[in-house]
């Protein structure tokens, strides 16, 4: 099964994976903060995952891997 791994200590809270994921699985968690003061982005739904890797090309920190 295809998953987005997100390093959440590496993530800036930017959004873009959130915006560029075309199955809408992205969101950046509003209830937790990381080391560096950012909401972090998380997968709501893995089970969804098409493995298209969107997000981790978008990522201007690569801070997500894709395992297909
Ligand atoms: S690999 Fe594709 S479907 Fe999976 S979380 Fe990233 S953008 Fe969304
Ligand atoms: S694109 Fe990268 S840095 Fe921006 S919210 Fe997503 S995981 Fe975090």
């Amino acid at each position: 099964m295809a998953r987005a791994i997100i390093d959440e200590k590496v993530c800036k809270g930017c959004g873009l994976c959130v915006s560029v994921c075309p199955k809408k699985i992205l969101r950046l968690a509003a209830e937790r903060i990381n080391d560096k003061g950012y909401n972090p982005a998380e997968v709501t739904d893995a089970s969804l995952c098409i493995g298209c890797a969107m997000c981790g090309i978008m990522c201007p920190d690569s801070a997500i891997t894709v395992e297909k």
